[in-house]
């Protein structure tokens, strides 16, 4: 593999960046990785890891960088780009990979000094675990990463960031921004709302006492809470920024709901059996496309007592 970029720099060194500085690594991607957390524990974990060289500012990671990655919380990049937008070198790329585009965009394009490419991407790709410490290197493997050029964005930049994300190990694909914002709320976003509010349900039923939510969990409830686990401030952030995609989903679960909720009291079996017969159909899609397993759940092996 050749080098696609001398230099880049990650700004926030949790989940995404890290793996990306071990992916970029194993791929020989990169000649130089920086980087930059705002807390002082999140960069000495990333510096125990050697995940890449941490810098004490966010000023210091993008000088001279040829990439720039935003790898905050979606309501971050604004403040971020605020901060560093007078120090990127002129003629540099700069992405981020907020799981939101819209938002993103109008956030940070204000701050982007001219001669700078401005490139957002989004991999789907990711776990429930956050941190520098949840890294690792094949996160991306055979994952999408939607870039999102602007208008007007620089063709050579958008094609050399593919390449790296490629180097990656990701499928790339690109969409316009609105686009992708819906396309994720049907995929990402409003699935994670309905396992948050599955889990928060279980929670409130004091019929069903915490223990027997736990002891029974592999029944489909143990599913919702991997997803209910993920990180609150990064989803809180996706809802107030995805509001009218997600509002539109939303909507549109709640009358199916309401569909199968009646067919259910008038024991319409035909309507659940055609309805979920369908629903089993798409499962064989995704296991055919590759992006998931086709091992009887997840390939998991019963844990052990
Ligand atoms: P993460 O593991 O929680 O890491 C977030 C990083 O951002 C941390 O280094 C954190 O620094 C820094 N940060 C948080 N708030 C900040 C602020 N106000 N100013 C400056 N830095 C701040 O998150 P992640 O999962 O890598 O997610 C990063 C981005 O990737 C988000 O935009 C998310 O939407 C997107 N994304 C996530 C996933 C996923 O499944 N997790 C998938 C695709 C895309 P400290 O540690 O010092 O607080």
């Amino acid at each position: 593999m050749t080098v696609v970029y001398d230099k880049v720099a990650l700004i926030g060194l949790g989940l995404i960046a890290s793996s990306m500085a071990l992916a970029m690594k194993r791929g020989g991607l990169v000649g130089q990785i920086t980087g930059y957390a705002r807390s002082r524990d999140t960069r000495d974990i990333a510096r125990e890891l050697n995940l890449c060289e941490v810098c004490e500012t966010a000023d210091e990671a993008v000088r001279d960088a040829d990439l720039v990655v935003l790898c905050v919380p979606v309501g971050a990049m604004a403040e971020v780009m605020a901060d560093i937008g007078p120090a990127l070198k002129p003629g540099a790329t700069l992405s981020d990979v907020g799981s939101v585009k819209k938002a993103v965009i109008e956030a940070v394009s204000p701050f982007v000094p001219d001669g700078v490419h401005f490139v957002p991407a989004h991999p789907l790709a990711g776990t429930e675990h956050s941190g520098p410490r949840a890294g690792f290197a094949t996160l991306f493997d055979n994952r999408w990463c939607i870039i999102v050029p602007t208008p007007g964005t620089d063709r050579a930049a958008v094609e050399r960031l593919e390449v790296l994300w490629q180097g990656m190990g990701a499928n790339t694909d690109e969409m316009d921004a609105d686009h992708h914002d819906l396309v994720l709320a049907v995929t990402s976003h409003t699935p994670h709302l309905i396992a948050y509010t599955m889990v928060g349900v279980a929670d409130d039923l004091r019929r069903v006492t915490d223990s027997e939510v736990i002891k029974y969990s592999a029944a489909g409830f143990r599913d919702f809470t991997r997803i209910a686990a993920s990180d609150p401030t990064m989803w809180r952030d996706v809802f107030l920024t995805n509001k009218e995609a997600t509002l539109e989903i939303l909507g549109r679960f709640t009358e199916e709901l309401f569909a199968l909720q009646r067919a259910i009291r008038t024991g319409d079996g035909d309507h659940l059996h055609a309805y979920f017969t369908r629903t089993r159909a798409i499962r064989r899609g995704i296991i055919d496309a590759g992006q998931d397993t086709d091992a009887p759940d997840f390939g998991r092996t019963p844990v052990k007592r």
